[in-house]
């Protein structure tokens, strides 16, 4: 079942630093539905009845809990990206700090699994359409966009796929600034 697989996922992305307890969020498109995980809540500690189905206008179709608060963010990709089944944006310190100087030629693998350049958006208020229509237009011709002093927005055509660029990105992240202290000599 997809719920559980999201639960799964989430319990994944915490327990490997990449999410604290109660920020972050994930969907993935179901027809023309978005089953996305709720606001408030304790991410790693939800149960697949806690995730919502909402419309593209953010009114719950199913379930008793409410939308993340960035439901705005997931409505705008998946009407931008046809092609894009998953959206998961959390809030990863390395990746977040360096944005437009993660170098994703540090790893040889880095470029396939993003799949594309690395999109970068300016700090904009959290929640709204504002932030929303920005990562969309970000996410237009990229897989993963940095939310400068925000987080990551990662995008795939699967769950696995969206989780594994969060990954990938923070690693690179966490790469360049190795790559900085051993360039300084130190
Ligand atoms: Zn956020």
């Amino acid at each position: 079942m997809i719920e559980e697989e999201i639960v799964e996922y989430y319990k994944l992305l915490y327990l490997r630093g990449l999410s604290t307890l109660l920020s972050g969020n994930i969907s993935v498109r179901s027809g023309d539905l978005i089953l996305i995980t709720p606001t408030s809540l304790p991410k790693p500690l939800l149960r697949p009845e806690d995730l919502v189905y909402i419309d593209f206008e953010g009114r719950v179709v199913k379930g008793t809990r409410q939308p993340s608060s960035e439901w705005r963010m997931h409505a705008a990709v998946y009407r931008r990206r046809p092609d894009v089944g998953a959206i998961v944006h959390v809030h990863p310190v390395h990746s977040t700090l360096l944005a437009e100087r993660i170098k994703p030629d540090l790893f040889l693998e880095g470029d396939i699994y993003i799949g594309g350049p690395l999109a970068v958006v300016p700090p904009l208020q959290p929640g709204t359409w504002e932030l929303a229509e920005a990562v969309a237009d970000a996410l237009a011709r990229a897989n993963v966009a940095v939310l400068k002093k925000h987080g990551v927005v990662a995008v795939g055509r699967s769950l696995a796929e969206a989780v594994n660029r969060v990954e990938v990105v923070e690693d690179l992240a966490k790469a360049t600034l190795i790559n900085l202290w051993i360039n300084s000599g130190i």
